[in-house]
């Protein structure tokens, strides 16, 4: 029996035999090609060209229906083949250093994809597996290869990648995957977010996997703790079979609480709220089963790209937001850059500690320009639904102020402008903790705040939530978190005031019962977590909670109190 370890980056167990996928791959000779050749190496790379345009559509069209999300990611791959700058390269290779047609695209796209892999935003870092997936495809169609792909798979089966392309998956039958296994991928790699989206359990980053695997071989994967068993003795087969059995009954169970109101055993209703970023059609399903969003992360709409989006554009994303919600509140935060997101489209001076710098509404009141467009597309689309406007990184009630005076003043010249604006609500996020222990002055300054639990941690623990040298002093269940929780909350629910949770904490089924015993009436999280959260809501009464909360304050230690949540775990 070999064990192999990995980034366990979407839960869960699976047994089975593994299927080896190496995709179509080929590393072409560097070749010159014979004088008088150039042309017809031009007319190969155009005929290449057409064909793998055309087999795009296809995909295009058939996922279309029943994916627009991932269909865009083939209208993306025919981009990346029509570029004209890949397309100004690779001919002038061909014609002027002699160089064989698969030997240019080879080439060319290599600098490319470097190129897109130095990004320093990781999402964008990540795409370069769509040029790696498109020069795949132009080599395959030169060598005259047809695609096998991964719609193949005769049986349930535990993938084995070097990496998982976007046309390996996107015709890939999940029902067939009990696991994926990769050798590279990250947190935020197609492959993760692949896995994840269809709660596939997977183990990315094993090194050396392929030299390790064969096709058929019995592994055991345990996603939960980043593990696989190649060639696991009975006792592990059996033992792993019993878990896996129990989690997909488990699953099953969870998922079914997705569609059903949140509320507590004596019938307290919770709101459950979703965090968006994208605004996709996936996202937006929410509106289905969620009763509001809880955090709309716009400055995704910033990220990735060379140029801020324009009044025009941010105010139709945010309509359609709007509007898919119907009346259920939008808690729309305005722009969050700095820290650890930065801008393409900007260059921000360099700081030495960003995480305390000039980030989210600092910024803002920096630029005023770009603070003043988004506000304006905000308060042109708050006609189309429940708007409710929420200020990142505020520190004093200066900040909170200074932010209202703004905003007002936009709104004013908006109908001097004799464009109309609908009702808002305007609030803040609590993630500095000098606005925490300000929250029953703050209460009276907004609608309603939302506790932002990640970076109320940082400040908190004074550890960057960034840095894993330091991850052991990040402790989202320090006793001091609890105490400033519990102060907060009862700020705001004594003023009449809603506040909810929209960090990490707010999807944790340890945190859950101990926010509700608090006051906490929203939670707010990623969609994944939904279900369950849901579900554990329904197992407990409000008195049960507030138990729990008061015997969690009695601890000293983050350890002691993660120790008596799980042990209680309801
Ligand atoms: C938070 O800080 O808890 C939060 C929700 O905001 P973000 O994670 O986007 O900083
Ligand atoms: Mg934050």
């Amino acid at each position: 029996m070999t064990i192999l370890t990995g980034n366990g980056v979407s839960p869960g167990i699976a047994v089975g035999t593994i299927h080896v996928y190496s995709g179509f791959q080929i590393i072409p000779e560097k070749n010159i090609c014979p004088p008088g050749e150039e042309r017809s190496q031009l007319d190969r790379y155009e005929t290449v060209k057409t064909k793998a345009l055309d087999e795009l559509e296809q995909i295009f069209l058939a996922m279309e229906i029943k994916d627009p999300e991932k269909a865009k990611i083939f209208r993306a791959h025919q981009d990346i083949v029509n570029d004209v700058a890949i397309n100004e390269e690779i001919p002038d290779k061909i014609q002027n250093e002699h160089w064989t047609g698969d030997w240019a695209i080879y080439k060319i796209y290599e600098t490319f994809l470097r190129m897109v892999k130095k990004a320093k935003d990781p999402l964008i870092a990540e795409r370069a597996a769509d040029f790696e997936d498109v020069r795949g495809r132009l080599l395959r169609l030169w060598h005259g290869r047809n695609n096998e792909g991964l719609s193949v798979l005769e049986k349930p089966v535990i993938i084995a990648a070097k990496e998982l392309l976007p046309s390996d998956t996107a015709s890939m039958d999940p029902s067939r995957v009990l696991a994926i296994l990769t050798e590279t991928g990250g947190l935020t790699s197609h492959s993760a977010i692949i896995a994840k989206s269809y709660g596939i359990p997977a183990v990315l980053g094993i090194q050396e996997l392929l030299d390790n695997v064969k096709q058929n071989q019995t592994v055991v994967v345990d996603a939960d703790k980043g593990k696989i068993y190649l060639d696991p003795e009975k006792t592990i087969v059996e033992d792993y079979t019993k878990k896996a059995d129990a989690w997909h009954k488990e699953r099953e169970a969870t998922e079914s609480f997705r569609y059903i109101d949140a509320c507590t055993k004596d019938n307290i209703k919770i709101d459950i709220a979703v965090n968006i970023a994208n605004a996709d059609e996936k996202e937006l399903e929410a509106a289905g089963y969620a009763d509001s969003v809880g955090l709309f992360r716009t400055e995704f709409l910033y990220m990735g790209r060379n140029d801020l989006p324009g009044e025009e554009e941010q105010f139709s994303v945010y309509k359609k937001v709007l509007e898919r919600f119907g009346k259920k509140p939008v808690i729309l935060r305005t722009l969050d850059i700095g820290g650890d997101k930065t801008l393409q489209s900007m260059e921000l001076p360099k700081e030495d500690n960003p995480f305390l710098g000039n980030r989210a509404l600092r910024l803002c009141f920096t630029y005023p320009d770009i603070f003043t467009t988004q506000i304006r597309a905000c308060l042109r689309a708050s006609e189309y639904g429940n708007l409710w406007i929420m200020l990142p990184m505020v520190g004093s009630i200066d900040d909170i102020r200074k932010a209202k005076d703004f905003i007002f003043s936009v709104r004013d010249n908006l109908k001097k402008e004799g464009k109309s604006c609908g009702n808002f609500k305007l609030g803040i996020m609590i993630e500095i903790p000098s606005i925490a222990l300000m929250a029953n002055i703050a209460a009276k300054e907004v609608d309603f705040a939302s506790i932002g639990s990640n970076d109320l941690c940082q400040y908190l623990c004074a550890a960057d939530r960034m840095n894993g040298m330091v991850e052991p002093y990040y402790q989202s269940y320090h006793p001091a978190m609890f105490r400033l929780l519990k102060e907060t909350i009862e700020a705001f629910s004594n003023a009449g005031k809603p506040i909810s949770i929209c960090g990490e904490l707010g999807g944790d089924p340890l945190a859950v019962p101990v926010l509700i015993g608090f006051g906490i009436r929203k939670l707010s999280m990623g969609a994944a977590s939904v279900p369950n959260v849901k579900r554990i809501i329904s197992g407990f009464t409000v008195t049960r909670a507030e138990e729990i909360a008061r015997k969690v304050l009695e601890f000293e230690t983050a350890e002691k109190i993660k120790t008596y949540l799980t042990d209680k775990r309801l």
